[in-house]
């Protein structure tokens, strides 16, 4: 019963102590995980929003210094981070290749154009459609050359000449005629097209002017931002015609740089061309806060601005927003991405539809960092906990064993002093009725009471001694003293009720010791008690030895019996007060586990120590150790 009592008691301890420690580290999780939460997102904002800042301030610088809408032949953007610009037209938006409003190409045009020249070339094509013969024709384009007033249309006239003799099959003439071609300045073009890169076309084919060839198309593409979709589809013409001839891992490498950047070439018109069919849904969003607002465009992420007030003819501005961020470096936004992108933060109102992809890495190593000292912590807090257990585990261990010792020790008492009483009386109320004459009867009556009343008399002074050290009451009176005196007194005082149970004690006390320091009533008791338990555990045995003796500045007293001896983990045990060993034979024995305990108190009183040797069946010797003097 008591065992269940326990049991429940010791899981209501451990239910109170382990909800509220749940409790408390689920709160702290979480509230740690909401707080980094808020803490990453705080930050990533912030991030995103410096990111835009400096955007808008490096767009800004662009759109103010590149003035020009449209470039002058052989002209470049300032900055190469701009695709293009086109302007704002009837709401629409126009594109600087557009035949129309290409300058190189209309340059071209207007030079081809010009009447002694057209003049010359239109006989030219007139020979041609009335099949003359090639000296003839040869003639023409000398006369053609001659009226050109611009080395633009002496090219011309050769390019016209150089077709011409590649179609009558002189292939030879035909080939120095492209190759003179190749060094012509890029701006001259045939509706868009450079000249050398056309003659580049054709030239690719040849084994002797393929290189040539190719290095004159890769100086003419990267001549220009943007190549007119015609120049564009010819130059990836050419970057094939290479690839297909390559002999060499060089030139194969060649063929397919340039064919990489025709091919962006090409991009960058198609993705234009999305732009301009885009551009009336686009433009309002830059009209509402014109030249401080730009939109991200299409898959290469072009950043879309205008000037001005977004009116007619104002510059719209596409520049590469990858460029733009690389140059800025800004230490960890990775990349921009579209609105769609699942990674990236977006970066506000002056940038609608663009995000940028932050390094998280110096956050995640911030986050491991806060997470190391979080399990840290809660560790601490554990481990504390659990300490705090153990201690109050212990403790309450301890009361329960105490309080349990307790209640054993009150129902042995009574029973040791029922015994007693119960004799007296009997032997008493015997005396009392007079029914015993005989003189010899009596005396052993009242022998009996007087040898019960004594040992009710030490039990009483066992049990008031015991509370009285306990307390810290005792007074010992120290005094030089033979052990020897008091040895031999508990001897004597326990001379009878050995001899009534049969009991041989054998003395055996060494001569000439040294005295101790002690209390003679003390050390007297605490033999007695040895002689007393000798005399109780010995089950069957009828020897007891008692001796002094004195050895390394000690002097020693040992009481030895051979009855049922101590288990060798009880015998730390026995000499805590109210501990009597759990032995079914010992519960048949009274006692009440003071005995002992109280012989440990006296003897460490004195500044000696005790000592057991005992194995079950075979008996046990105590031994008192007495600093000599
Ligand atoms: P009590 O004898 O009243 O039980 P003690 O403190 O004198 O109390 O002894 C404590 C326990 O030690 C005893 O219950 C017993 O189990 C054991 N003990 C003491 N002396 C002996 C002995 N001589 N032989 C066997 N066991 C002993």
């Amino acid at each position: 019963m008591g065992g269940r009592r326990h049991r429940v008691q010791l899981f209501l301890f451990l239910a109170a102590l382990a909800v509220p420690c749940v409790v408390l580290i689920g709160l702290g999780v979480r509230i740690v995980k909401d707080n980094r939460g808020l803490r990453t997102l705080e930050r990533r904002r912030h991030a995103a929003e410096q990111t835009a800042g400096k955007l808008l301030e490096a767009l800004e610088s662009i759109a103010s210094t590149e003035i020009r809408t449209d470039l002058e032949p052989g002209q470049r953007y300032r900055h190469s981070e701009v695709a293009f610009i086109g302007w704002v037209e009837e709401d629409g938006l126009a594109l600087p290749w557009e035949p129309e409003r290409d300058r190189a190409a209309g340059e071209s045009r207007r030079l081809f154009s010009l009447p002694g020249f057209a003049a010359a070339i239109h006989a030219c094509d007139q020979a041609k459609s009335g099949h003359a013969s090639l000296s003839s024709l040869n003639a023409c384009y000398e006369r053609a050359s001659a009226a050109a007033e611009h080395p633009a249309q002496a090219a011309y006239a050769r390019w016209l000449w150089a077709n011409d003799l590649s179609e009558a099959g002189r292939t030879r003439q035909a080939e120095d005629l492209f190759s003179s071609l190749l060094g012509v300045d890029p701006e001259i073009t045939d509706e868009g097209v450079p000249l050398r890169l056309l003659a580049a076309q054709w030239l690719a084919r040849t084994e002797t002017q393929r290189r040539a060839a190719a290095a004159s198309a890769e100086a003419a593409i990267a001549a220009r931002p943007w190549l007119p979709l015609m120049a564009a589809y010819v130059a990836n013409n050419i970057a094939e015609q290479l690839a297909r001839g390559a002999k060499t891992a060089d030139e194969t490498a060649a063929a397919q740089n340039l064919g990489k950047r025709a091919a962006a070439h090409s991009r960058l018109l198609l993705q234009a061309d999305e732009l301009q069919n885009d551009f009336p849904r686009i433009l309002p969003l830059l009209r509402s806060r014109p030249g401080h607002r730009w939109a991200g465009y299409g898959e290469d992420l072009w950043l879309v601005g205008t000037a001005g007030n977004g009116g007619p003819a104002a510059p719209v501005f596409v520049v590469r927003g990858q460029d733009v961020l690389q140059k800025l470096a800004i230490p960890g936004a990775l990349r921009l991405a579209g609105a769609e992108d699942p990674q990236g933060e977006r970066l506000g109102e002056s940038l609608p539809g663009l995000k940028v992809v932050l390094a998280d890495d110096r956050l995640e190593a911030a986050r491991d960092f806060q997470r190391s000292v979080l399990y840290f912590a809660l560790l601490l807090v554990m481990a504390a906990t659990a300490f705090g257990a153990y201690l109050l585990w212990r403790d309450l261990r301890r009361e329960m064993r105490l309080s349990e010792l307790r209640a054993q020790f009150v129902s042995s008492v009574s029973h040791e002093l029922k015994t007693p009483l119960t004799a007296i009386r009997m032997f008493a109320e015997t005396l009392q009725m007079g029914r015993c004459a005989d003189p010899d009867t009596q005396a052993e009556y009242l022998g009996t009471i007087v040898n019960e009343s004594e040992r009710l008399s030490r039990l009483v002074d066992g049990v008031l001694q015991f509370s009285k050290a306990e307390q810290g009451k005792r007074t010992y009176r120290f005094r030089p003293m033979q052990a020897a005196d008091a040895v031999t007194a508990a001897a004597r005082a326990m001379e009878y009720p050995l001899s009534q149970h049969g009991f041989r004690l054998r003395i055996d006390l060494q001569d000439g010791l040294p005295p101790i320091s002690g209390d003679r009533d003390a050390v007297e008791q605490a033999v007695l008690n040895l002689l007393s338990n000798a005399m109780k555990y010995s089950g069957d045995a009828r020897d007891v030895e008692l001796a002094l003796a004195g050895e390394n500045g000690e002097v020693t007293v040992r009481v030895t019996d051979h009855g049922i001896g101590i288990a060798p983990e009880e015998q730390s045990r026995i000499f805590e007060k109210f501990y009597r060993a759990p032995s079914p034979e010992n519960q048949l024995i009274p006692g009440a586990g003071l005995g002992l305990a109280l012989v440990a108190q006296i003897v460490k009183a004195h500044g000696g120590r005790v000592e057991v040797e005992s194995a079950p069946g075979k008996g046990s010797a105590f031994s008192l150790h007495f600093p000599a003097l």
